[in-house]
């Protein structure tokens, strides 16, 4: 059998930065002068396993970012994250923006227009190969094809501490430290069916109930229904109870079941987790609150029919500007003038956004104003189909399942875990990354969580070695 000092079961982004943290000390202690008192003082070589069930480590940190890696953000807060003990979680993702990249040792990170941080090569695949490169280069065993099946505490068999682990293959592993850093629910691809968590749950942990993050939306889809496959730069307002939760400028597609974009996994966050079964406005609120303002505040000199229907609307929905760079005053103006040239009603707002996507908007400005379409598309004022485009309204339904989300809301419960991630109620066992319960927004914040989860395990590993 064979043993390790620690074993860390999971070589995604999380276990590998563990690894590589931890490692450093093996390239330390290899590095130090040969003179009795620096040997005494220069750390002990740590016996480090990656244990991972892939054929390959870091399969989804190569893939992330669309293959450019986004892995920190310029803008990070507190109100980028959802979990349990916020004490802890704030604690651990505050600091520099750049704080836990130095784990890719001589690698160059760059911000975009946006404050996301990537490398400077734009290539997640980069990043492993550095982490890897260390691991190699440090002596930690990584072991490939080996799946964990359990964690064993060894005062259970009554050995001498620690923990003996078991491979899908019968065989078996002992480790002083166990770090379990298997990753959360989302893409079944990259390993993350949930089994995962019974490791945990075997050991008396809770688990936090699962929900799918930064995933696409589904919607009504009779106001979309001709406007499938375009794409538009929007900026969007998730509204939840009345409440504008979340907000996020970028491209929205629309699809056969709703809509999908960078702006829709940045408000995404505000409806993991809703029960659209429930009567809209609920008691309870949206754990996404947290920045909650008054849906009807957006445009304070709303005078629109239009504009008074949306802000009364009590379902969980969307509200899109489908024109961010122009006001509603001057897109009426461009309206009148189109009337004026004698454009059909219905053709309005064609030459302005897509022209299926305005047929779409102003079929949808009859619907709320209880117009014949597209019969008697004039009667509706200019100013209402203005309104229309800067909040094209659709009713969240749902949203898709975990082999579309990127991240996992949910996990391991974080209070039964101590500010150094260790299990509360099984000592020597760590946890790091989306294996807990935290999430973050789409823009570098979870990946910046795996990291600087992992930092602050073998910061502690270190100083017990
Ligand atoms: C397509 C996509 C794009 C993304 N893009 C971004 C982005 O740009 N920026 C960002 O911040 N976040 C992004 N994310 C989210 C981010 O990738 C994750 O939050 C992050 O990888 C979590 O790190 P982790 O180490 O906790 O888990 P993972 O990276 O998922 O690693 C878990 C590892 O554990 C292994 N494993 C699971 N069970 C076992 C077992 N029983 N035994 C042994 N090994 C096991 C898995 O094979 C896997 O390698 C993206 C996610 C996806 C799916």
């Amino acid at each position: 059998m064979r043993n390790f000092d620690v074993a860390i079961i999971g070589g995604g982004a999380s276990g590998l930065a563990c690894a590589a943290r931890l490692s450093e000390v093996n390239r330390l202690s290899a590095g130090s002068p040969s003179s009795q008192s620096a040997r005494l003082s220069a750390p002990r070589k740590l016996n480090i396993a990656v244990i991972e069930a892939d054929s390959r480590v870091g399969k989804k940190l190569a893939s992330t970012g669309n293959g450019q890696g986004n892995v920190s953000n310029l803008n990070v807060a507190p109100a980028n994250y959802r979990g349990g003990n916020r004490r802890v979680l704030d604690e651990i993702i505050s600091g520099d923006p750049y704080s836990g990249l130095d784990v890719f040792g001589g690698v160059l990170f760059c911000a975009d227009a946006r404050g996301r941080i990537y490398p400077a090569g734009k290539q997640a695949s980069a990043l492993c190969d550095s982490l890897i490169n260390t691991l190699t280069s440090n002596g930690v065993e990584i072991l490939l094809s080996s799946r964990v099946t359990s964690v064993v505490p060894a005062a259970r068999q009554n050995a001498n501490g620690g923990f003996t682990v078991v491979l899908e293959n019968g065989e078996k592993l002992t480790a002083k430290a166990v770090v379990l850093a298997t990753g959360g629910k989302s893409q079944c691809k990259y390993n993350a069916d949930g089994s995962a968590y019974g490791l945990a749950t075997a050991l008396g942990h809770t688990i936090v109930p699962l929900f799918p993050s930064l995933v696409q939306l589904k919607t009504l889809t009779a106001p979309i229904k001709t406007a499938r496959g375009i794409r538009v730069e929007s900026h969007v307002r998730a509204v939840v109870n009345g409440q504008v939760v979340k907000e996020c400028a970028g491209d929205v597609i629309f699809t056969e079941y709703g809509v999908t974009g960078n702006a829709i996994f940045g408000v995404s966050p505000a409806f993991a987790g809703l029960d659209f079964n429930a009567d809209p406005r609920p008691n309870s609120t949206a754990r996404a609150n947290s920045t909650a303002r008054p849906a009807s505040t957006h445009n304070s000199n709303s005078t629109t029919r239009v504009e008074e229907l949306i802000a009364s609307n009590p379902s969980p929905h969307l509200c899109i500007d489908l024109l961010p760079a122009f006001t509603q005053r001057q897109i009426t103006s461009a309206l009148k003038e189109k009337l004026a040239l004698g454009t059909p009603a219905q053709e309005t707002l064609s030459g302005i956004l897509h022209n299926q996507l305005g047929r779409a908007v102003v079929k949808y400005a009859c619907e709320l104003t209880g117009v014949e379409y597209p019969a008697n598309a004039r009667l509706v004022p200019p100013e209402e189909v203005a309104a229309c485009v800067k909040n094209f309204c659709l009713n969240v339904t749902g949203t898709l399942g975990f082999d579309s989300a990127q991240v996992t809301r949910g996990g391991i419960d974080m209070n039964e875990v101590t500010q150094n991630l260790e299990s509360k109620l099984c000592p020597n066992f760590f946890i790091t990354g989306e294996a807990l319960d935290v999430d973050g927004d789409c823009g570098g914040y979870n990946l910046r969580w795996a990291f600087l989860s992992a930092k602050r395990v073998a910061e502690e590993l270190i100083k017990r070695s």
